[in-house]
């Protein structure tokens, strides 16, 4: 943690975000940084409070509800991990924004859940983009077809897609499926299907998040370009 300064890298992700949004005719505000806060205490999110970070990741639904719990400040939570089924109701009136619908029997548990308690989950689409066999997602093909599916649950609002790329150390390698993801975002914003939104395209991480901004991006979910090297033991 020597040197480590969370005022600094944010500084520094937000002039990276302006530089590659100026590169397609955008601004900083055009494109909405998430917070990625999992393995990080409560505490480190208060300073990132500080900082006017409004939005935060977590991928695991306990430790994104114990976080809120403790934390008095609201926030605005994002879940971006594998969800499981019966998870689903520790989520439901707590998240702002879930990023990871990829099955039908999801949807089916969210909009049960969401019934209940007769509120609308704002969810993305996520797509598994490079096809790779040991990624969640629905596969490009299916995207449009899936979309018309969910879009007739009434307590449910697709609000864009989500994709995790590829791990690679060139994040060049990764501009193809970017790309691709963003041109099925604007297929099917064209569309005009009753019930959802095309708002959101999320995609781009630390390594990565300047070469989707470039490609559409509008969405950016960055960790350790934050908050340094996760510490999974702490978890
Ligand atoms: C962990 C995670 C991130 C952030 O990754 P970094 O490389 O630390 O920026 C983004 N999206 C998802 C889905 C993640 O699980």
């Amino acid at each position: 943690m020597e040197g480590f300064s969370l005022a600094k890298n944010i500084q520094e992700v937000r002039q990276r975000i302006r530089i590659s949004a100026m590169k397609n005719g955008r601004n900083l505000e055009d494109v909405k940084l998430i917070a990625v806060s999992k393995t990080v205490d409560a505490e480190m999110i208060k300073l990132a409070l500080k900082e006017n970070i409004l939005d935060f990741g977590e991928n695991k639904v306990q430790e994104m509800t114990k976080k809120a719990d403790i934390l008095t400040e609201s926030v605005n939570w994002h879940f971006i991990g594998r969800l499981q089924t019966n998870k689903v109701k520790y989520l439901i009136g707590n998240v702002g924004l879930i990023h990871s619908l990829d099955r039908y029997e999801l949807a089916q548990e969210i909009q049960r859940k969401s019934e209940q308690v007769d509120s609308v989950t704002n969810v993305l689409v996520q797509v598994n983009v490079a096809e790779e066999k040991t990624k969640a997602g629905v596969l490009c093909e299916q995207v449009s077809e899936f979309v018309r599916e969910i879009s007739l649950f009434k307590n449910i609002k697709i609000n864009g897609l989500m994709t995790i790329a590829p791990y690679t150390d060139n994040a060049e390698e990764l501009r193809p499926y970017f790309r691709k993801l963003y041109k099925i975002h604007i297929d099917i914003k064209q569309k005009s299907i009753d019930n959802i939104s095309m708002k959101y395209l999320s995609m781009g991480m630390s390594n990565d998040f300047h070469v989707a901004i470039e490609e559409g991006a509008n969405m950016v979910r960055v960790g350790t370009a934050i908050f340094g090297e996760r510490d999974y033991s702490q978890r």
